[in-house]
């Protein structure tokens, strides 16, 4: 069987009817990646054999991995820390219960910077996975894995991913995959690893347009065992890649384009170009609280995550030692010995910025920041129906290069995802073209609950 660049779309037409031999094709699945596995290491986990579909359904048959902080039901969950080895949850995440309902097969396991806290995926427990364009550089944090699998499986498949500050984007922008962020809420977290609550966000990356709608028709839905679960309907969003553009207004923000190399502004403009030839409008637009949206995403997203490590203190899950000590000291111990370097960082950090008599300085004043990037959204999207923008200022860097920046420069790297993930608004990244043989990404953001408007412009454009 010739399964080389079968398409997901022809794969579950053919499944449908029954004209393909599923057993043969997981066969070849396990293979093709075992083979990806030591090239170019995108997962913690890769099962041995994939197990039958438990349904017929959207998905039947279909392989999806899913990032290691999302939980699945009798395979081991990591979340790219030392300090889970060996945690096995007794139950799957609701988008993995979803995806299994509708005939979707497990995979593996994907790579990605411990907690997701990294742009790189270099900050990984169980080995940095590289972009299968050029190994000696990397896939794009934190779901490094999800992107490095999506590029180089010959397979059908889509990958389950998370963002909390631009982890979907940036490695869909490194690698040439197309990377779905949902709106905030509209996928249950119900079974993902906390890295900051408000702004975790389980979304998608695949092939192609079509594939990350797909997934997103099936994980998302209220979730009444998730709180900040939105209450909408359940929706069909393949149906909006049929529509054409014309008349969509694009706004072009000024601030997006500011410190990006100038051959990405090139590629990103021919795009907005491009779509202005398929029949949308644009404009330049200004979102003057861009420059403080970093700052307020890094207090923010450490002060969360350092209250969320605090239950790891190696008597509940993952990492346990010989007890000694009292529990201050055997605490110590585990966290010490569990935890990666950025993972420690960024405990300090978080810790440091909500201390009695520091929380006004930094923490409570991002918040404030947060609202004013939040109503520089609202404003624009009076006006327009999606923002257009480079997803990085960058293109995949060599891990040499990584090397030598120092963590306050890898994080001034978010600087054109961080918004929109502090707003909770929905982003979708595109191959945009290349520069110097290496993908750009373009990256589409709209308002709250307007999924279909991304992918019906990202769809037009790719096709
Ligand atoms: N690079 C950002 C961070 O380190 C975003 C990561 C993410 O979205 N998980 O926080």
């Amino acid at each position: 069987m010739k399964l080389e660049k079968i398409s997901v779309k022809e794969f579950l037409l053919r499944t449908k009817v029954g004209d393909l031999d599923l057993e043969d094709f997981s066969a070849h699945v396990i293979e093709n990646s075992r083979s990806i596995q030591k090239k170019y290491n995108p997962f913690i986990t890769l099962k041995d054999k994939i197990q039958a579909p438990q349904k017929k359904g959207k998905l039947f048959g279909l392989p999806i991995s899913v990032k290691d902080n999302i939980c699945t039901k009798g395979m081991q969950t990591t979340a790219g820390s030392k300090i889970l080895e060996g945690y096995i949850p007794p139950f799957s995440a609701t988008c993995v219960d979803n995806i299994m309902n509708e005939g979707g097969v497990i995979l593996g396991k994907t790579a990605m910077d411990e907690f997701g806290f990294g742009t790189f995926s270099i900050n990984c427990a169980y080995g940095i996975p590289k972009n299968p364009l050029d190994t000696d550089r990397s896939c794009g944090g934190s779901s490094g894995g999800a992107s490095c699998i999506t590029a180089a499986a010959d397979f059908p498949h889509i990958a389950l991913a998370e963002s909390t500050g631009g982890s979907i984007s940036c490695p869909a922008a490194f690698t040439g995959t197309v990377g779905l962020t949902p709106t905030y809420g509209l996928v249950s977290r119900w079974g993902l690893i906390d890295y900051a609550n408000s702004l975790d966000k389980i979304g998608c990356i695949g092939k192609s347009v079509y594939d990350v709608a797909l997934l997103l028709s099936v994980i998302a839905g209220n979730d009444p065992r998730d709180s900040t679960s939105l209450n909408v309907p359940k929706e069909d969003y393949t149906k909006f890649l049929k529509k054409d553009i014309k008349g969509m207004k694009i706004g072009v923000p000024e601030e997006y384009f500011e410190g990006v190399d100038e051959k990405i502004t090139k590629v990103v403009w021919d795009a907005i170009k491009k779509l202005e030839d398929l029949g949308a409008t644009y404009e330049e637009i200004s979102l003057p609280h861009t420059k403080y949206s970093l700052p307020a995403y890094y207090i923010i997203a450490v002060s969360e995550a350092s209250t969320n490590l605090a239950k790891y203190c190696g008597m509940r899950y993952g990492l346990h030692l010989q007890l000694q000590g009292n529990f201050d000291e055997y605490f110590s111990t585990v966290r010490s010995n569990g935890f990666g370097e950025e993972a420690k960082r960024r405990i300090i950090l978080g810790t440091f910025a909500r201390m009695a008599g520091y929380r006004d300085a930094y923490y409570l004043k991002a918040l404030k920041v947060r609202t004013k990037v939040i109503e520089d959204f609202k404003k624009a999207f009076k006006q327009f129906d999606v923002l257009a923008a480079p997803t990085m200022p960058i293109v995949a860097p060599r891990f040499d290069e990584i090397e030598k920046l120092s963590p306050i420069e890898v994080y001034m790297m978010d600087i054109l995802t961080v918004a929109p993930n502090l707003a909770g608004i929905p982003m979708i990244s595109v191959p945009a073209g290349k520069v110097g043989g290496l993908p750009v990404g373009l990256h589409l953001m709209s308002d709250y609950l307007q999924e279909g408007k991304i992918l019906q412009i990202a769809n037009a454009f790719c096709l």
